[in-house]
């Protein structure tokens, strides 16, 4: 099956990547966890998509698309995979498209930016192995380390007010019409992002059954 996640900043798209990963036990792709890697191994790529990435900026088309390539290809994407982070522009979607990829399924995540904007405020990552907590809606057991390695929790750069305010400007303009661009597919299904992590995910589990095949 292949999945895909599309929804603003902060709407909850890893969350529900994680859980539905193992749920269905195919991986995750995120771009932004590949791109953050890279940035702490100070790998070319790191090193260029730097200065995009802690602005809020979009890393360009032709990088993110080239990261997409390489990783389609592994092995453990053989039974298939979600997609959470990419594509990101209507230019990457048609770069699928020429890939000959097509998705069982495209769940748009729907949170308001007013409640995007408290979120992103609380949410904490952990450096390591990249999973993400909050500090309110889903806190790790002690509340400041990481559950799966007692690493110590973090704020991402690109989470503090000023750069959400232009990463939310970023999706609205480039990244919210590809709604349009599945939608003509017929393979969108919508989410309503909930209070409540737990029911945010039922509904995304009710998404996902109605199509599984
Ligand atoms: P994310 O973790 O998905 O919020 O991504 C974090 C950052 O990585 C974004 O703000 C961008 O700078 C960069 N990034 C991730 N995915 C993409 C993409 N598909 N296209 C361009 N930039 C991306």
């Amino acid at each position: 099956m292949k999945i895909m996640f599309l929804g603003a900043p902060g709407a909850g798209k890893g969350t529900q990547a994680e859980h539905t990963a193992q749920r269905l036990g195919i991986p995750t792709i995120s771009t932004g966890a590949i791109i953050r890697e890279a940035i702490k191994n100070s790998t070319a790529m790191g090193l260029a998509a730097k200065s995009y990435t802690e602005s809020g900026k979009l890393v360009p088309d032709e990088v993110v698309i080239g990261i997409i390539k390489e990783r389609l290809e592994k092995d453990d994407c053989k039974n298939g995979y979600i997609l959470d982070g990419f594509p990101r522009t209507v230019v990457q979607a048609q770069a699928l498209d020429e890939m000959g990829i097509e998705m069982d399924v495209v769940v748009s995540i729907e949170v308001d930016d007013d409640e995007i904007i408290s979120r992103m405020n609380g949410r904490r990552v952990c450096a390591k192995c990249g999973a993400t907590y909050h500090t309110k809606f889903k806190p790790s057991s002690d509340g400041i380390h990481c559950d799966n390695d007692g690493e110590l929790l973090t704020q991402r750069k690109d989470d503090s007010p000023e750069v959400v305010a232009d990463r939310l400007k970023i999706y609205h303009e480039q990244t919210e019409p590809l709604k349009d661009y599945y939608a003509s597919k017929g393979v969108v299904k919508v989410v309503y992002g909930q209070k409540n992590v737990d029911d945010t995910t039922r509904l995304t589990d009710e998404a996902i059954d109605s199509i599984k095949k």
